[in-house]
């Protein structure tokens, strides 16, 4: 693995540690039983079930974390398969100054610019 995409990696690992302590500390501060009963599901579960369960559960004021996680999640899995990196409208190597500015992306510059 090269240092640039190690790099990104690291970056995307960091940030979602820190989606789940959001969420954690979300849930816990709500003080009601339904986000009691989610927080203890989640804590049985690794965090690459939590994006499902977070969805599934439609819980307001964690949907855009919810989403964000699973753009993250779905950017490691590319990396450990090796189709990082990769625009999944033309399959053209994506810009790196556009993975820099958002690790997750996954559209080279022309096929998110759609005339
Ligand atoms: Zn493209």
């Amino acid at each position: 693995m090269s240092i640039r995409l190690n790099q990104l990696r690291t970056r995307l690992l960091n940030e979602q540690q820190l989606l789940q302590q959001q969420i954690m500390d979300f849930l816990a501060q709500q003080n009601r039983v339904e986000f009691q009963q989610l927080e203890l599901r989640l804590m049985q579960l690794t965090i690459a079930r939590w994006p499902e369960v977070l969805l599934q559960w439609q819980t307001p004021g964690l949907l855009e974390v919810s989403v964000r996680l699973e753009a993250i999640q779905a950017a490691l899995s590319q990396m450990e398969i090796g189709l990082y990196g990769i625009c999944c409208d033309c399959e053209a190597k994506i810009e790196l100054d556009r993975l820099d500015a958002d690790p997750t992306e996954q559209r080279c510059k022309i096929c998110s610019n759609p005339r």
